[in-house]
């Protein structure tokens, strides 16, 4: 599929849907899925029912060009990234971005970096991020799985949960006292499940998770609502595009954490120190409809990063008529800072 056509419901359905079979199980599909920026861009917004509505009044406005972060630091008291796209692709930092960070410490403003990272501990993804040269702390990180954890804490304890991560992962911080990893099927007093991160998962597993949850409906929560993030040449999808449907294929109740919901933000927010005014907080993000619309959606300014990322290479102008979200301003890099 290529920028000068959007892709039908079809081929959607055909990237996140396993399609029904005439036995009336779910059909494999392959995966990777490579696919391009376009695609991608009309994937999340053929889901807009699952997001925030874009901030009416803005559709007339044009996003600012400007050349890097340094040309609205005179405007924020904080600073919200994203990480992936924005800060890092794969383990390589963004030329410019560790100093782009440095650029507003100096200015005196707070930062946070706001992912929807949550395959990973605190401690294991800021090691890695300081690995990249990012001088970031526990503390500047608020993630999605953040927001789960918080949630899971409310959960009724004598829930028994089914963990969707890969084998190795390190689920120490999980607040539950009943827990078991997938192992192929859902069985006889699994409560609920918690989808933490896609890597491994296969389209068996899916077919074994709905048939399963087609003959006992349960909660699903989704830690990562990502529909798909690039890796290497191709796509891969995350928790969010396996769970794309999930609810009205299968009778399941599907809740997300993390952007572009409120309730990442608003952690975020309370974060910062002191009073800080919404209009005068920024957040940075490649995905238009995770990063800008949710962080729209909450009353922050929004700096759209472009050169890298889930948009590299989309028509700007194109994108912002065709989903309605328009933000602030549009930057291809957030470094280097060439005016601070
Ligand atoms: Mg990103």
């Amino acid at each position: 599929m290529g920028d000068s056509a959007s892709p039908s419901a079809a081929d959607l359905n055909k990237l996140f849907c396993p399609s029904q079979t005439a036995a009336g199980g779910t059909a494999a599909r392959a995966e990777p899925v490579p696919q391009d920026a376009w695609s991608v861009l009309m994937a999340y917004h053929s889901q807009q029912h699952c997001w925030p509505t874009p901030v009416s009044g803005r559709q007339a406005r044009t996003p600012r060009a400007v050349s890097d972060l340094g040309a609205i630091l005179g405007e924020a008291e904080a600073i919200l990234t994203d990480a992936f796209g924005v800060l890092n692709v794969g383990e390589s930092a963004l030329p410019g971005a560790p100093e782009a960070l440095q650029a507003v410490r100096q200015r005196g403003c707070a930062l946070r970096v706001v992912s929807n990272a949550a395959s990973q501990p605190k401690a294991a993804l800021v090691a890695r991020y300081r690995a990249m040269g990012f001088d970031l702390t526990a503390a500047e990180f608020i993630t999605s799985r953040d927001v789960t954890l918080q949630a899971l804490a409310e959960a009724p304890a004598h829930w028994r949960w089914v963990i969707i991560a890969p084998g190795q992962a390190d689920l120490s911080d999980l607040p539950i006292a009943h827990g078991r990893r997938w192992d192929g099927a859902l069985h006889d007093g699994d409560d609920a499940v918690l989808f933490l991160a896609a890597w491994g998962w296969q389209a068996s597993d899916q077919e074994a998770l709905e048939a399963g949850l087609r003959a006992s409906p349960r909660p699903v929560w989704v830690a990562n609502p990502d529909l798909i993030s690039p890796w290497g040449d191709a796509w891969r999808p995350e928790p969010g595009g396996w769970c794309t449907g999930l609810q009205e294929r299968t009778g399941a109740t599907v809740l997300r954490f993390g952007k572009p919901l409120g309730s990442i933000f608003e952690l975020a927010l309370a974060s910062l120190p002191g009073a800080v005014e919404r209009a005068r907080v920024w957040m940075l993000g490649d995905t238009l409809h995770t990063d800008i619309l949710g962080a729209q959606a909450v009353g922050l300014r929004t700096a759209w990063i472009t050169g890298a990322g889930a948009s590299t290479g989309l028509d700007v102008a194109r994108a912002v008529a065709c989903t309605g979200i328009v933000p602030d301003v549009v930057m291809p890099f957030i470094g280097p800072v060439a005016v601070c």
